[in-house]
């Protein structure tokens, strides 16, 4: 157990299931403490009776994150429980229409960018106090590789994470002189999820790595001395 995240709290954003029950697992294993968020009560029971089973903690907060002051309601309930917030993981997220661009429908863009783009933001604005107060804040957002590199079909899915990582990186360059806050992205390249079946269905999922390469990855960066803006691209 690295002594780095040993009692940190942590909050882990879409930690009901794939990357982000993993990274929330593998967070608690290292000793930190871990508020879990997402949609489904019974999963995200199901990743706390793990924590607390391998000898961990954690604190699951369900909350549909598109829901109006959703993001307000858990700020204030954080920060009456904890005076700071040492990590927070920008991880839930969803894919979106596959489709081309003329064909995408308004209101489903408006979907992605609600979840994908504004709530990432309502996040952030929510945490950053609470993210400052920490000695070694640290806030990661897991982005895409097609964030950077579009492809045919994609459109709304990139663009939302295109739009993530300017916000992320607009914030790691405000708050770097103000608060020991670092912010990284990482792109955990194909993984074995429910989002990664939904995009490829006819792929064979072993051919796929496991979440939980992932989620210990995003612990090494974090018990790691990373510069502000790093990028972490994991690979197939
Ligand atoms: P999953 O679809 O398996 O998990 C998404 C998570 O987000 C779930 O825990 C889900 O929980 C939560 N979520 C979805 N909508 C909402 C909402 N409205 N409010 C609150 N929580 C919500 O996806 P992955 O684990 O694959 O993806 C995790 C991250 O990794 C995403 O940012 C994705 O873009 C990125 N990524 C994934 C890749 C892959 O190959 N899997 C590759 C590159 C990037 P619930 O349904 O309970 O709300």
């Amino acid at each position: 157990m690295t002594e780095l995240l040993k009692d940190r709290v942590a909050l882990v954003t879409g930690a009901s299931r794939g990357i982000g029950a993993a990274t929330a697992k593998a967070l608690a294993a290292a000793g930190a403490h871990v508020i879990l968020t997402g949609r489904t009560v019974a999963d995200l029971e199901a990743v706390e009776a793990s924590i607390y089973e391998a000898g961990s903690s954690a604190t699951i907060a369900p909350l549909d994150l598109t829901e109006c002051d959703s993001v307000a309601r858990l700020g204030a309930a954080v920060s009456g429980r904890w005076p700071s917030l040492d990590i927070l993981v920008l991880n839930a997220a969803i894919l979106g229409p596959m489709m081309p661009v003329p064909q995408i429908a308004g209101d489903e863009l408006a979907k992605v960018f609600t979840l994908n783009v504004l709530a990432q933001q309502a996040l952030i604005a929510a945490f950053d106090p609470l993210l400052r107060k920490s000695d070694a804040g640290r806030l990661v957002a897991i982005s895409s590789g097609v964030g950077r590199n579009p492809k045919a079909y994609w459109g709304a899915y990139s663009a939302s994470k295109a739009a993530l990582e300017s916000l992320v990186l607009s914030y790691a360059d405000e708050v770097q002189n103000l608060a020991p806050l670092k912010v990284a992205i990482v792109n955990p390249g194909p993984t074995r999820t429910a989002m990664r079946a939904d995009a490829y269905p006819g792929e064979d999922p072993a051919t796929v790595k496991s979440p939980d390469v992932v989620g210990e990855a995003i612990v090494a960066l974090l018990a790691s001395d990373f510069e502000t803006g790093h990028r972490l691209q994991l690979p197939r």
